[in-house]
Parts: structure tokens; sequence; C-alpha cells
């Protein structure tokens, strides 16, 4: 069997506008497989809902950035299918039918569900819907008999949940259900202009759709070398969070770190170079995304004819789930 022929899901949680961590991490890697494997990419907007659940309107509004910022990005909807989740109610049906087969301890040990219970303070987040999320990312996966999942190290638990539910499921009723692979991808270790983990909630992203002038201004406010005060002070690029993006970006990270030690180049110098490296790596999806959105028609019908591609697929597995089930 070729490659090609293996079935590949996966899907983009919506939260806020997507970023460079969301790009090096993920979407990047979906543009990459769209050529070697039958790719069902999705914007998986009830997952964002799960937290964002109080403010709808401005969700709306990311889901919309969100969509157009993936195909910016390079995702081709004539080489994979590609669609919003919510589009596809048949995502709703296969969870509610998993939900009613999956033990409540299965979801309670969890780990990023404490952790983030822990975390997400200031936010009501112990309701049904968040605890059970991992049921519906399973069922996002199953209802297209996915093979593989691309996946980082830190999601594996979630996909050996969707294993045991795909067994407990054949086991009840008939063997119909996928048990899912890995397809492990490495996630780089990208921080954001604050030093923290790269994430909307910390207000610390560079975003993907991001223009010239906004790289400059998000790559002026990264921090720096804290001990080096004066212009004339040697700085230590290890601690430094422009010398790690010049790591991803561009190819002068040796050059400004010899630099930085010697102190023969200034932080306000290197922060340009890493703005215009930025905007060079980032103009192409900047430019497509202009072009995508000027044709709002166009993004309309991508978005329906993924939505009719992914629902054709999807009922025909609720056909087979309902009839093992026998309740259809
Ligand atoms: S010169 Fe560059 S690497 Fe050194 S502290 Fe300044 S911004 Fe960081």
């Amino acid at each position: 069997m070729s490659q090609r022929q293996h079935r590949v899901v996966s899907g983009a949680r919506i939260s806020g506008r997507l970023h460079v961590g969301n790009f090096l991490g993920a979407i990047a890697n979906w543009v990459r497989l769209q050529d070697s494997y039958e790719c069902f990419f999705f914007c998986a907007d009830w997952h964002g809902l799960t937290t964002g659940y109080e403010d709808t309107e401005a969700f709306m509004q990311q889901k919309e950035e969100t969509f157009l910022d993936i195909l910016a990005c390079g995702l081709d909807p004539e080489r994979c299918v590609f669609f919003v989740q919510s589009d596809v109610k048949e995502h709703a049906e296969l969870y509610l039918l998993l939900s009613l087969i999956t033990p409540l301890g299965w979801l309670e040990r969890v780990p990023t569900y404490k952790e983030q219970l822990q975390q997400m303070t200031g936010r009501e987040i112990t309701t049904h819907g968040f605890l059970g999320y991992p049921v519906l990312q399973s069922a996002d996966v199953l209802l297209y008999g996915g093979e593989l999942v691309p996946v980082g190290e830190d999601q594996l638990p979630h996909l050996e949940l969707c294993r045991e539910i795909s067994r407990r499921f054949n086991h009840l009723y008939r063997p119909i259900l996928p048990e899912p692979q890995a397809l492990l991808t490495k996630t780089p270790n990208l921080v954001g202009i604050d030093g923290r983990k790269m994430s909307k909630s910390y207000g610390n992203e560079i975003p993907v759709g991001a223009s010239a002038d906004e790289i400059k201004q998000r790559v002026s406010m990264m921090v720096t070398d804290p001990q080096r005060v004066r212009r004339t002070d040697p700085g230590d690029p290890d601690v430094c969070t422009v010398h790690r993006f010049h790591g991803f970006f561009g190819s002068e990270q040796a050059t400004v770190a010899q630099g930085c030690r010697e102190a023969s180049i200034g932080c306000v110098e290197c922060k340009k170079r890493l703005a215009a490296a930025l905007w060079e790596y980032l103009a192409p999806i900047w430019e497509r995304k202009q072009d995508l959105r000027e044709n709002p028609q166009r993004l309309q019908d991508i978005r329906q004819e993924g939505a009719t591609k992914a629902r054709q697929v999807a009922q025909d597995m609720l056909v087979e789930v309902r009839s093992a089930m026998r309740i259809g």
C-alpha cells in the first residue's frame, strides 16, 4: 500500500490568531503531509468553545481568521480535505455515541486535564464539555477512519485514549473502527516574545499573518539579555529570546551570537535583522492572505466544498456505526 492510501486526520484548535508557534509546530507539517497521504484537516472550532464559550462573538471572528490563515500557510484544498468542524454535524453525533461507552475514569486520568484545570485560573472550565473534549477528539479522528494522527509527544495520552475507545467499541459491537497510530511530529521549542511558551493567553505571540510593521513592533518588544545594560557591555545570547528566534528564522544566529559576546552588535541592530528575516519568511503567507481576503466568494466556496467532501465520508461511517450498535 502506498503512503498516499493511508488516511491522516488532524485538527487545529481555534484559540485566537494563528501564530508562528502553531505554524512551525503543526501547520507546516500539514502542508508537507498533503502530498504524501490522504489528508483530512479541519479548524476545530467546537474544541475552542470548550474553554472560550463565554465570548462567542470574538470566537466566530477567530474562526474565520484561522481558516483564512491556514489556507494562506499553503494548504491546498485540491490536495487535501480542509473544512470547519462545526460545518459537519456528524462530529457531534459520533461524540455522543462514543461518550456513552467511555468510562469517566479514563477522562479524569488524562494528564492535560488536571494541568489545564490548574493553569486556566479565572475561567470556569470544570464542565462536562471540557472533561469530555478528548472524546470529541476521538470522534473527530474515527469519523474519517483515521489511521494516522500527527501528534507531538505531549498529545500521545489523548491518542491512546482514542485507541482505547475504539477498542471498546469494537469489542462491544463489531470491529469497524480503526486504532489510529501516531505520526510523531517534532514540536520546535519556540517561545513567545517574553520568553515564556508562545500562547495567545499570554499575549506574547507573533501572528503568522502579521504585516511587516506588526512584526517589527513585536520583535522590538522581545526580551533580551537583562545583564546587557549598555551597548558596550558584552551580552550572553544563550539567555536571549531574540537569539533563539534567529535560530528558527534566517541564517544569522552564529553571526549575532558572536557579535553579542564581543559587543560589536547592539540589540537594536540585532532585532532589526531578526524582523527582516521573519518578514522574509512570513511575507508569502501575508500576500496569499491578502489575495484570499479580496475574494470572499472563493473562500466561502472552499469552505463549503471541504465540508461537503468531509460529510460524505462521515455519513458513511455513521451508517456503519449505527448499524453495528443496532440503533439505525
Ligand atoms: S545583541 Fe542580540 S542576542 Fe545579544 S542580547 Fe542583544 S538582542 Fe540578544
